[in-house]
């Protein structure tokens, strides 16, 4: 096994505890089911071709070291978006109930296009919960920036962090994403 403090990984991705790890649980490696795995497949397969290396190289590196595949498996909740769903999300907070998750109406945000610049991500832990651990998220960013330096973390936003998500900048799509 290779630990990706072999290939230059700053040593704080190597911290050894993880939010979320259950005491007694921490054997257990987070795994994914033939279905899910069919799903994560294809969800990867509506990313351009930058993002989509970006994510399997940063999941591979996650996946890799004996730590981070413990505290939880990396997936992508979302990656292309219809412009229905986006504008379903935008009323969220504005007369819907829940808080605002986007500034994006529907067709504005990246995720309505396709193939899709921007994907978001969670962990899967060992008892089959999901995690959106802000923590986690910084530890996979770090990867994804790694692994491509276009892609764009929304944790790293100033005002509306979006730690979910990832984009790759994009010459056609001018601005920031947020959404
Ligand atoms: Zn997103």
């Amino acid at each position: 096994m290779t630990s990706i403090s072999h290939i230059g990984t700053p040593d704080h991705l190597l911290a050894p505890a993880a939010p979320g790890v259950v005491v007694g649980r921490q054997r257990m490696v987070p795994v994914l089911s033939a279905v899910q795995e069919q799903r994560q497949a294809v969800r990867l397969g509506q990313a351009v071709p930058s993002l989509a290396a970006a994510y399997s190289q940063a999941l591979a590196r996650w996946l890799g070291d004996p730590v981070l595949r413990l505290a939880g498996r990396p997936i992508i909740t979302e990656c292309y978006r219809s412009a229905e769903r986006q504008e379903e999300l935008y009323r969220q907070g504005r007369g819907k109930p829940g808080p605002v998750v986007t500034y994006k109406r529907g067709g504005e945000s990246k995720h309505n296009y396709s193939p899709t610049p921007a994907l978001d991500v969670a962990f899967q832990l060992a008892d089959g919960s999901v995690s959106w651990s802000g923590l986690l998220l910084s530890k996979f960013a770090r990867l994804m920036k790694y692994a491509d330096a276009r892609v764009v973390w929304g944790g790293d936003w100033p005002s509306f962090k979006d730690r979910p998500h990832f984009e790759v900048l994009t010459s056609w799509k001018g601005g920031d994403g947020r959404g």
